[in-house]
């Protein structure tokens, strides 16, 4: 049997693609490689997004080349954003890659690697539009417990910093029957918790004309039987209506935590960012979101340096933080994104300045979240255990996990508890609280849950030779990514 190895750069969109990846090769007789050997097959899921993605790609490509010279019947493919953009340059620039496939045609993997092989020569397939729905095709997920589904892809909007629109292509909206179908499944085999997931989750249901669909969805999701947690992510302020804050809080397995862009909080800046709303709308829609839901963490992604920001617009944005007290951000030094019309923008803010804006940032922004979570000492919290999540505390045996809120939190288990498993819910009292994260020593209870039984099962009875994982018909991915403040990995999307 022949092995794969799947490379994942960027955002969640390409996590997501990836276990679709792992699962298409899955379904063609591939078996993920084990840790530490080299696969048979390697695909880079590449991102465009970041600063000089194409330089650190070409970078692990040619350290590639001679393993794949002394390797016979190793086999190179490059997917995701930077393909799409580059398309043929690839192979120009490295003529030892096999296969370069876009984002609209993931499916056509495990053939252009077939083709390749027996044609001995390179292939390049890249649609310029989505021909189906890529929730079609079969996925190896990550997570027995925790799992996203996809409401949507592509983008209608024009942010001048975002490559998406031109990689993604315009918006396309799954039917709520499938994204609901979806759930279900997931439910029945154990799932717990789903985060719906679309560049901008407020706009769904723009392609088949109905303005409500996405808070009708949420009530739809309240409905299923044993889903106890859903999220979603990223939504829009622009297209952040009352009736999904009304879904919110009247849907009690809808939880109380909202990530929502902000990326400036000069009204200058956001309309050179082409943001089409105002940091007023954006202020309101966080006070209407604490009136109905007092508990609600807000967190959000904040872009320091654009291009034309002056100290008077930074204030504004430090300003808009005050305000909003945020339970955590994400925040970028901007940088030029090749393809986006920010790129050839005048006025680009020197970077010791960006920088010098940013640690006052980091650091304001960490003083209002260590605000914010100190409210919570004292409180009995619900936590969702996680696998690989924080820090791993040896000596303590401190075990981790997201609260309803999202917040993340390290819990202390005590002699004689037998180990909860990733998946289960353990009831636990916060001590102690950090601008990140907050802990918990004083324990609760533990209810161990059928989504623990997955993970359970999922150790036991691997699908692959080498990882353990779930394979669903289903299109899901992998665990939600931990919101905590200069984390992301990926795009500076919405
Ligand atoms: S930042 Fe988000 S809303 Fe703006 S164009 Fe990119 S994906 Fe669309």
């Amino acid at each position: 049997m022949r092995t794969y190895e799947v490379r994942t750069y960027g955002c969640q969109m390409n996590v997501h693609d990836s276990e679709r990846l792992r699962g298409l090769l899955e379904d063609a007789g591939y078996v993920r490689a084990p840790e530490g050997d080299q696969a048979d097959v390697v695909v880079f899921n590449t991102c465009a997004v970041r600063e000089n993605a194409d330089n650190k790609l070409y970078g692990n490509l040619g350290h590639l080349a001679p393993v794949k010279a002394k390797k016979p019947g190793m086999q190179i493919a490059v997917g995701g954003c930077l393909a799409q953009k580059d398309k043929a340059s690839i192979t120009k620039k490295a003529p030892w890659v096999d296969v370069v496939f876009g984002t609209h045609n993931i499916g056509s993997l495990p053939v252009l690697l077939e083709r390749a092989r027996i044609q001995e020569e390179s292939q390049v397939e890249i649609l310029e539009s989505l021909d189906v729905f890529p929730s079609t095709l079969p996925t190896r997920r990550e997570s027995p417990y925790s799992a996203w589904v996809s409401v949507s892809v592509g983008c209608n909007n024009t942010c001048t910093f975002c490559i998406v629109p031109a990689l993604r292509g315009r918006e396309k909206d799954r039917r709520p029957g499938d994204v609901l179908a979806e759930v279900e499944a997931l439910v029945a085999e154990g799932v717990l918790e789903v985060t719906l997931l679309g560049q901008n989750v407020n706009s769904y249901g723009v392609e088949f004309g109905d303005r409500y669909a996405f808070s009708k969805l949420l009530r739809a999701c309240g409905t299923i039987d044993g889903l106890e947690r859903v999220r979603f992510t990223s939504p829009h302020p622009r297209d952040f209506t009352a009736d999904v804050i009304e879904a919110m809080a009247e849907t009690p397995n809808v939880m109380p935590s909202l990530h929502m862009p902000l990326q400036s909080g000069s009204d200058q800046i956001l309309k050179t960012m082409r943001r089409s709303y105002r940091r007023d709308r954006y202020l309101r829609i966080i006070e209407d979101v604490r009136a109905a839901m007092p508990d609600a963490a807000i967190t959000t992604d904040i872009i320091v340096g654009f291009p034309g920001e002056t100290e008077e617009d930074f204030q504004g944005t430090l300003d808009v933080v005050r305000q909003a007290r945020f339970a955590g951000a994400f925040t970028f030094q901007y940088s030029k994104r090749p393809g986006t019309p920010a790129e050839s923008m005048e006025d680009q803010v020197p970077r010791e300045v960006v920088q010098e804006r940013y640690e006052r940032l980091v650091a304001l922004q960490d003083d209002m979240a260590w605000d914010e979570n100190k409210k919570i000492v004292g409180q009995s919290v619900e936590v969702l255990i996680a696998e690989g999540e924080g820090r791993k505390d040896a000596a303590t045996h401190r075990l981790s996990g997201r609260a309803r809120d999202n917040r993340l939190v390290h819990f202390a288990l005590p002699e004689g508890v037998e180990k909860p498993r990733p998946g289960d819910l353990a009831t636990v009292e916060i001590t102690y609280a950090a601008p990140h994260h907050l802990v918990a020593d004083a324990f609760g209870s533990v209810r161990r849950t059928r989504a623990g039984d997955a993970w359970e099962r999922a150790q036991d009875a691997p699908a692959s030779a080498a990882a353990p994982g779930v394979m669903l018909g289903m299109p899901v991915i992998g665990k939600p990514a931990p919101l905590e403040p200069a984390a992301a990995g990926g795009c500076q999307v919405n």
